[in-house]
């Protein structure tokens, strides 16, 4: 997708001006480029690091209708579970069907009665009937340490599960077939003006060191949590609440589950749950105001605490500590404030202003991406002064060169599911510039290998040298830099404060 040489053929295309210059690579940027370039518009998109690095690789990575959002948001829930059924058909590869365990508990709520109908309706709202109950024991059989006390049984209903980061470099890729240029590692630092209104941006390349004009006949801001600092530039005021979510990743050993299960956490009732993804377990999420910096967010200790406080009340006898985990990861959620007291009871719901040329688009989740950039290619057809063919979604395409093909002797790398065979293609077609790339988003080794992959650098090494070049110096700085990231945003954590 990235062949040799792009970054500079990507600065010496960007001279002509571009029909869109997309700012933001996360999954509301990949998908805008991609329904653009589909509409036969010239696309540029930029990132300021690397692709994903935003909220889209943090998040809890469910492909789904937000059973919660049913009552208050049963539109959006509607979209999703739509747009999950499309996905699960568009890209079996990297959607697949998830079964989620609901317990329901004697005198706790919600009961059976509520969640039973909330299932139903859920489950009609994407025109499916999965959900079914199942009594004590049956439900035990498959969740053998979850707390038994006051257990009448549960639902199992179906959602969907993905690789975040990979969903949004095949959207990427897609659009890249589509004729889109995108490059990560460029900022864009301030907007251009032309005639009152705003066409193009000034970018900065990290990598080159290079300062360039982007023009273009229309700028969308697709900058999630960072909206309103571009916005800014426009004078737009600030709309954004960002919301930080976290979440530990553990050994299935550990947390043993061969399903996800929700449950409401003891102490605000809110929904946490744990999901059974790449061989591990993920366990989450929380819901807080992020006062911190956007760049480097991660799990305080007080979240820490709040998730085992809900392991310890749900699977008493695994005696789950922080140091158990793997990793952790957070993320912040681009939400837009209402004021609301509680942060869990902001929707989710996306918004699309248009200010003097500038489309800025925030909010909205993961799943819904597609009819989110839908709405957003209509603004830019007004913008452009075309019609908008109301066509087709833009198609995912199978990227041409991702993964190596599949032999019977191809090495996994520990006991995850990637294997050695996978890196060289990675690194030579990704658009890989640094080590926490590779590590935390192209494939997520640094998340499920113990003390971040520490083992297996030394092999990743020769490989980096032989697709990207790099000296041994360049290993230095690149495996201090990975190894700094990890331990600031990665490193799992115990209650009590972070040393
Ligand atoms: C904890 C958590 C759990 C979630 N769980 C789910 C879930 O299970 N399912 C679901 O559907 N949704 C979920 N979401 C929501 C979903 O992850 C987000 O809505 C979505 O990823 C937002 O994508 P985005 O592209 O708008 O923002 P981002 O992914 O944050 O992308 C914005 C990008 O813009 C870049 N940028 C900023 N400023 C500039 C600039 N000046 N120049 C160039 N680039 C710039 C940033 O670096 C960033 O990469 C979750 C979110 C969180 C945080």
């Amino acid at each position: 997708m990235w062949a040799e040489g792009w970054r500079n053929r990507f600065q010496q295309a960007c001279r002509d001006r571009v029909d869109v210059l997309v700012i933001g690579g996360g999954i509301t940027g990949a998908g805008v480029a991609l329904e653009a370039a589909h509409a036969g518009l010239s696309v540029a998109l930029i990132e300021q690091r690397d692709f994903a690095s935003g909220a889209s690789s943090w998040s809890s990575k469910l492909v789904h209708g937000g059973l919660r959002y049913l009552a208050s948001d049963w539109r959006l829930t509607r979209e999703s579970v739509r747009e999950r059924e499309r996905l699960l058909r568009d890209a079996p590869d990297l959607v697949s069907p998830l079964a989620f365990m609901l317990p329901v508990y004697r005198g706790a709520s919600p009961g059976h009665a509520k969640l039973r109908v909330g299932l139903a309706a859920y489950d009609g709202l994407a025109g499916r009937r999965d959900a079914h109950y199942l009594r004590r024991d049956e439900f035990r059989r498959h969740m053998p340490y979850l707390a038994a006390e006051r257990l009448r049984g549960g639902f199992v209903y179906r959602d969907a599960l993905t690789d975040d980061a990979r969903l949004v470099l095949r959207v990427l890729g897609s659009a890249i077939q589509h004729g889109a240029r995108a490059a990560n590692y460029v900022e864009a630092q301030t907007l251009l003006w032309a005639e009152n209104r705003v066409a193009g941006a000034r970018v900065l390349d990290h990598v080159t060191g290079d300062y360039f004009d982007i023009p273009a006949r229309c700028v969308v801001n697709a900058t999630g949590a960072w909206s309103d600092r571009i916005r800014a530039g426009v004078g737009g005021s600030e709309s954004l609440r960002p919301l930080r979510g976290s979440h530990f990743v553990f050994p299935f050993h550990v947390l043993p589950v061969a399903r996800a299960i929700s449950f409401p956490h003891p102490d605000d009732r809110r929904p946490v749950f744990a999901i059974p993804w790449r061989g591990a377990a993920i366990f989450g999420t929380t819901d807080l105001d992020h006062v911190e910096p956007l760049d480097s967010p991660r799990m305080a200790a007080v979240e820490s605490e709040y998730l085992l406080a809900a392991l310890h009340r749900y699977f008493p006898t695994l005696g789950i500590r922080g140091r158990q985990a793997l990793s952790s990861f957070a993320g912040v959620r681009p939400v837009i404030g209402s004021g609301a007291a509680r942060a869990s009871d902001e929707s989710r719901e996306s918004a699309i202003v248009s200010e003097q040329g500038l489309i800025s688009v925030t909010g909205g989740k993961l799943t819904t991406f597609r009819p989110v950039a839908r709405q957003v290619r209509e603004r830019i057809a007004a913008a452009l002064g075309r019609p908008d063919d109301d066509g087709a979604p833009a198609p995912l395409t199978v990227p041409r060169r991702a993964i190596a093909p599949r032999c019977r002797t191809d090495e996994r790398i520990g006991a995850t599911d990637y294997r050695w065979a996978d890196l060289p293609c990675i690194l030579a077609d990704e658009a890989v510039v640094h080590l926490d790339d590779l590590m935390l988003r192209r494939t997520r080794l640094g998340l499920l290998l113990a003390e971040g992959g520490r083992d297996v650098l030394d092999r990743i090494a020769p490989l980096c040298r032989d697709a990207l070049g790099w000296d041994a110096e360049r290993w230095r700085t690149e495996r201090a830099r990975y190894e700094w990231i990890w331990q600031h945003s990665h490193a799992p954590i115990e209650p009590g404060p972070r040393s």
